[in-house]
């Protein structure tokens, strides 16, 4: 059999510990029999990070910005602890997804994967909610003090023209706590518009919430940056079919407990913290969570939204085999391919992409999965729990069924 060929290279960010072994096997089992691959590679596993004081992230995030394809194997964020684990780390190493996302810009979209063994939580939803996070400002760049004493707390803008806007936050009669937040309206532009650029990618609804009511400057301005926005997508939004709507936190979260899913819900970056693990605890499963950050102007980096299951890996270093779940890296590949394809097109690509998701998928609806999804499933469904190697094997002859 002739193999699919590539144009352009796929960014190939490699990672740390079981995943990295799951990386390498997903190769191996079910890309390289079929693709002749084209990948660029940065090595992101943290002794290499160290060794090149990080700049490897830092250039694997620029590769990523040129081609406009990466795909990122999970990687360790070093602690105390690992600073034990390790002791060559020059220091503790900043996230790479932190450093990467940095560099992108754009929005972290996380999407569950469903089979049919395992019912969501919430008994109405059928497909996917995809929640879109804002990854900046708000509580997470935020200030605060505590003040002992009666007085009065006043917030400052000071202007470069040496204009002053100040508002007296509270007076207080004893002991109290404050809090100082931002966001930079170009950050919530750029959200807005990879939101919409993703709604149009997927074919799916946007849902936008804050709490304008409440908020009438800070989440008002949110409100306005996406209906401004979205005057530039409306007719695009029009021709496929797809709607936008904005609404009150709280009524959105009524409406998704109602709702049979299927669409994207766009949330500011505390909403999207609380709610992404809400949504994905109710449909079943980190493994099962896809994660693709995308920028405004059409760029993704794939990758699962799991760790990199530290306990597995001290168990293969043992010796013993696994049943890590490898689904969430394997739609990692599946999509960056997929949309190599499209971009480039070459709908050879791009299929295989397709088949590839849809061939693990099958697997699965067949009854045949990892430890972690067969312990989950419903009675009365067949399930054959198997460990990774022959859950890959499985794949990989579906895939070839499909592709023949
Ligand atoms: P984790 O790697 O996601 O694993 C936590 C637990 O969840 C595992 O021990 C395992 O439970 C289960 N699990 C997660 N993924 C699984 C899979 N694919 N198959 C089967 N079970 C799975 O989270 P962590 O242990 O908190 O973090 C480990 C390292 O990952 C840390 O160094 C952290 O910095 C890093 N991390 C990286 C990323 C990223 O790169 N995107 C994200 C999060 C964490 P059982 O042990 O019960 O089987
Ligand atoms: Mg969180």
């Amino acid at each position: 059999m002739e193999k699919i060929q590539m144009t352009t290279p796929l960014v190939e960010m490699d990672g740390d510990e079981m995943t990295r072994v799951l990386w390498q096997q997903i190769k191996d089992t079910l890309i390289l029999p079929f693709v002749d691959l084209k990948t660029e590679y940065y090595d992101l596993g943290l002794l290499n990070r160290n060794a090149t004081d990080d700049a490897v992230t830092v250039d694997s995030a620029k590769a990523a910005l040129k081609y406009g394809v990466a795909v990122k194997c999970a990687t360790i964020t070093p602690n105390a602890q690992r600073m034990v684990e390790y002791p060559e780390l020059k220091k503790q190493w900043p996230s790479p997804n932190g450093t990467i996302r940095s560099i992108m810009g754009g929005t972290v979209f996380r999407t569950p994967i469903l089979i049919d063994a395992v019912k969501p939580a919430v008994r109405s939803w059928k497909k996917p909610i995809t929640i879109a996070r804002h990854a900046y400002g708000d509580v997470y760049k935020a200030v605060e003090l505590r003040a002992e004493e009666p007085g009065e707390c006043f917030l400052t803008f000071r202007g470069e023209s040496g204009a002053e806007q100040t508002v007296s936050v509270q007076k207080t009669a004893g002991p109290a706590i404050f809090q100082g937040m931002h966001n930079k309206c170009d950050s919530i532009r750029q959200f807005a518009r990879s939101c919409f650029q993703y709604a149009i990618d997927q074919k799916e609804d946007l849902w936008f919430s804050a709490k304008d009511t409440i908020s009438k400057t800070y989440d008002a301005e949110f409100k306005r940056i996406f209906e401004e926005e979205f005057e530039n997508y409306k007719a695009e939004f029009a021709r496929l079919g797809i709607t936008y709507f904005y609404t009150l936190i709280d009524d959105a979260v009524a409406r998704t407990i109602r709702s049979e899913g299927g669409y994207i819900w766009a949330c500011k970056n505390y909403d999207g913290d609380v709610m992404s693990d809400m949504v994905s605890t109710a449909f079943g499963s980190l493994a099962m969570m896809t994660s693709v950050l995308v920028t405004p102007d059409g760029k993704y980096e794939y990758e699962a939204a799991h760790g990199t299951v530290t306990r597995h890996y001290y168990k293969y270093l043992k010796g013993e085999k696994c049943g890590t779940n490898p689904v969430a890296t394997i739609f990692a590949w599946a999509g960056a391919l997929q949309k190599r394809g499209e971009l480039d097109g070459l709908a050879p690509l791009e299929r295989f992409g397709r088949q590839l998701g849809e061939a693990t998928l099958a697997v699965m609806q067949k009854g045949v999965m990892t430890p972690d999804i067969a312990r989950m499933a419903e009675p009365g469904f067949t399930v054959r729990a198997v460990l990774t190697d022959e859950f890959l094997a499985e794949i990989k002859a579906e895939l070839a069924a499909r592709i023949a």
